[in-house]
């Protein structure tokens, strides 16, 4: 007897058996392969599992077993290499295997769609069709031309038919007559081909020449490049020499940085096929671009965090763009980080791997210390002119406009009138932060969360930007009745609007999720900002990420000191990225910029950091000060969460399940704490931290709290999780 020993997306850490369907037969249950879909009965609902092996018994006895519904694939959708890629993220952060494996699945097919092969649509004739003596039909003049393309080949794609003017409605008279029918061919195989490469400089060069002698073959690097260092002209090349080997090249970017703009690069580069993967695709096109790469049609995969699970018949090279980026870890559920992931699937398909940036995380910058990762570093600008230098200005006793002090302004008004153009960026959207009454004292929470309603004067409501909660924007203080209701704080709408009444002349544009909706939309603004002409741009991180502004000559940050004093280990380190990113938008080799920091504490030593050395240096100063506190990259950190509706509930399954393991003595236990933000969207969150000197300690102290929390019984709507090098604040 076989069973069929399946994944199935549930919170149960463990593989479900299954009887095969009953009208399987004995030859069709040899043939079936790992990573086919099985639509099978689970408690009072049909799920589709992903089968991971037919084994001839079950340690459970047959007349238990139930009986699978259906076999819906004939091969395997996700792949050996995938599979084992997948059971090393499922092991590594502790989540269940059934709940990874979707992950390498686009939504339909997750969802039991029949999986169709790709290609282009076309036409042929049908049997009675192919009857037909040549020169039918020949008072229909349309369709006996139709008839005689068809009776020359085996298929005509509708391409070919639409470039002989062969009309839709002509097909669709012949299919009534069941002379042809629409079918799907393979996309025509090309050689791709890459054209106007630029001339790399000595330290490009010197990068491309370090991955060139590891084609084939397993290697990690880290191309350190400041912003405008020409990173993405190498990865350019690399991938022209991994195409030319005939091999596919899978690029990752950031969610944000994945613009039309980044699109165009390639596709005027490369005469080859793109397979695009992110979030903003409909079901289809994300469908098809799976398949495109599965089939190998794909010659590039680029794509954002869960393209790191796309199907690639023959790997090549990996690329992971900004690679400090957050967005590369998921933040709920499957809480992966696709950098490592990506690293990981390099080693298992033996190939090269570039990570890129001009901020590099701290943990990238200690692979190559450690001679795990090799250091590549790009210097210098590509297109020439220096970095703008990062002065402060000091706020103390400084009178303040709209959060603007009167050098600030001044220097505004002067780049402006050198018809140059200004970038602001303040990382905090909607008109204030929050709203109070002066009579009572009354503040707007949000009620489902431990935080302040944002103001959003436009379009009159307040809103949580935790859980998006949002409310009208009252006139009167809901506790008192009183009209004296009153905003403190500055966000980017308000001080847009201050901006153009201090500008009247000056064309502002506000960049902040609230406005900018969409790759389009972004793409439309550099766009008319590229085409010049002195303007302001005033945004939040938004601003800091991929586009370049080459006319930009003058970037302020006007709220410097809100970053400056995180509580999150890694807050200097954030902090130093994104005001380089930021100060990295501006200058060219004609426009020299400059980068002025609004403060109340110039003296701080991460402002100091900032203005007297570059990101490169200032990391590593902060590396040694991790391996001093043996956080991060110098020690280990797992976080198990638990949520719930009910104060206290958490607490005490934490407290319960922490008494519960022992620790090996690399090992330590803090808590449990409350999240950073204790309530959000109605759940109470609180976590465990793990933490060790050892990697394979937290990994085996991980695997005793999870194998413990399994077989705890978990009060009402408990829900606990596990987040592997975590990337919040606790
Ligand atoms: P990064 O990805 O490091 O920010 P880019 O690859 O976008 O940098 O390059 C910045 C600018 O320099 C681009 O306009 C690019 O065309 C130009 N550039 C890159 N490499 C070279 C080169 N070798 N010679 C001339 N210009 C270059
Ligand atoms: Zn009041
Ligand atoms: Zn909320």
């Amino acid at each position: 007897m076989s069973v069929l020993r399946l994944a199935i997306p549930s919170p149960l850490r463990q593989a479900f058996d299954y009887l095969p369907p009953e009208n399987c037969t004995d030859a069709q249950l040899g043939s079936l392969q790992a990573g086919i879909r099985v639509l099978v009965p689970f408690g009072s609902r049909e799920v589709i599992g992903i089968l991971l092996e037919v084994v001839p018994a079950s340690d459970i006895a047959l007349d238990k077993l139930r009986s699978a519904t259906a076999i819906l694939d004939q091969e395997a959708l996700v792949s050996s290499e995938l599979m084992q890629l997948c059971q090393w993220a499922a092991d590594y952060y502790r989540h269940p295997l059934g709940e990874v494996l979707p992950a390498a699945l686009p939504a339909s097919l997750r969802k039991g769609e029949a999986h169709k092969s790709q290609g282009e649509s076309a036409w042929r004739l049908t049997t009675e069709g192919r009857g037909l003596p040549p020169g039918a039909l020949s008072r229909a003049k349309k369709q006996a031309a139709a008839l005689a393309l068809l009776q020359a080949a085996d298929a005509v794609s509708d391409e070919a038919l639409q470039a002989r003017e062969i009309s839709r409605a002509v097909l669709r008279e012949l299919e009534k007559k069941t002379l042809v029918e629409s079918c799907t061919i393979p996309p025509v195989a090309m050689t791709p081909r890459a054209r106007d490469a630029l001339t790399l400089n000595e330290e490009q060069a010197a990068a491309l020449a370090a991955v060139d002698a590891h084609w084939g073959k397993y290697a990690s690097f880290l191309l350190e490049g400041v912003t405008g260092s020409g990173k993405t002209e190498v990865y350019l090349q690399l991938i022209d020499r991994c195409l030319q080997q005939g091999r596919q090249a899978l690029v990752l970017i950031p969610e944000i940085g994945l613009t039309p703009q980044t699109l165009n690069r390639f596709s005027e580069r490369f005469e080859a096929r793109l397979a695009v993967m992110h979030s903003g695709l409909s079901e289809g096109e994300r469908y098809r671009a799976w398949e495109m790469a599965r089939t190998g049609a794909a010659h590039i995969v680029i794509g954002t965090r869960s393209a790191v699970f796309a199907p690639l018949p023959r790997p090549g090279l990996i690329i992971v763009d900004e690679e400090h980026d957050r967005s590369f870890k998921q933040s709920d559920g499957f809480r992966y980080s696709a950098r490592d992931v990506a690293i990981v699937r390099a080693r298992t398909s033996g190939v090269p791997i570039v990570l890129g940036s001009a901020t590099p995380a701290l943990e990238s910058i200690a692979n190559t210390e450690s001679g795990r990762s090799t250091l590549l570093t790009l210097k210098q600008r590509a297109s020439g002119g220096a970095l703008p230098p990062i002065e402060t200005l000091d706020l103390r006793r400084a009178p303040l406009q709209s959060g603007f002090s009167e050098p600030l302004l001044q220097t505004i008004r002067d780049t402006l009138s050198r018809k140059q153009q200004v970038l602001l960026f303040l990382n905090r959207r909607g008109y204030a932060p929050q709203l109070q009454c002066h009579d009572c004292g009354w503040i707007a929470d949000c009620h489902h969360c431990d935080a302040r309603m944002t103001v959003h004067r436009a379009q009159r409501n307040l809103r949580c930007h935790h859980c998006n909660a949002s409310m009208r924007l009252p006139r009167t203080c809901p506790q008192c009745r009183s009209g004296a209701l009153a905003t403190s704080g500055l966000g980017t709408e308000q001080v847009a609007e201050y901006l153009r009444t201090a500008f009247p002349e000056t064309a502002v544009h506000r960049v902040d999720s609230d406005v900018v909706r969409g790759r389009q939309a972004m793409s439309d603004l550099v766009d008319s900002v590229s085409a010049g002409g002195p303007c302001i741009l005033l945004g939040t991180q938004m601003l800091a990420k991929g586009h370049h502004f080459p006319q930009v000559a003058l970037v302020g940050i006007l709220d410097t000191d809100t970053s400056l004093f995180s509580t999150d280990f890694r807050g200097e380190e954030r902090m130093a990225q994104l005001l380089t990113q930021v100060a990295g938008r501006a200058g060219r080799a004609d426009v020299p910029g400059r980068v002025l920091l609004q403060t109340h504490y110039p003296d701080h030593p991460t402002v100091q950091a900032l203005i007297t050395q570059p990101y490169a240096d200032y990391a590593r100063t902060l590396l040694a000060q991790r391996r001093e506190s043996g956080m991060p990259p110098a020690g280990f950190l797992a976080l198990i969460h638990a949520d719930t509706g009910k104060a206290g509930a958490g607490e005490q399954f934490l407290h319960h399940l922490r008494r519960q393991v022992g620790l090996p003595a690399e090992c330590a236990l803090v808590g449990p704490l409350p999240a950073p933000l204790p309530r959000r969207a109605g759940k109470f969150r609180n976590h465990l931290v793990l933490r060790s000197t050892s990697r394979p300690a937290l990994q085996h102290a991980l695997g005793e709290l999870v194998a413990q929390a399994s077989a705890m019984k978990t009060p009402g709507d408990l829900r606990w999780s596990v987040d592997v090098d975590p990337q919040d604040a606790f």
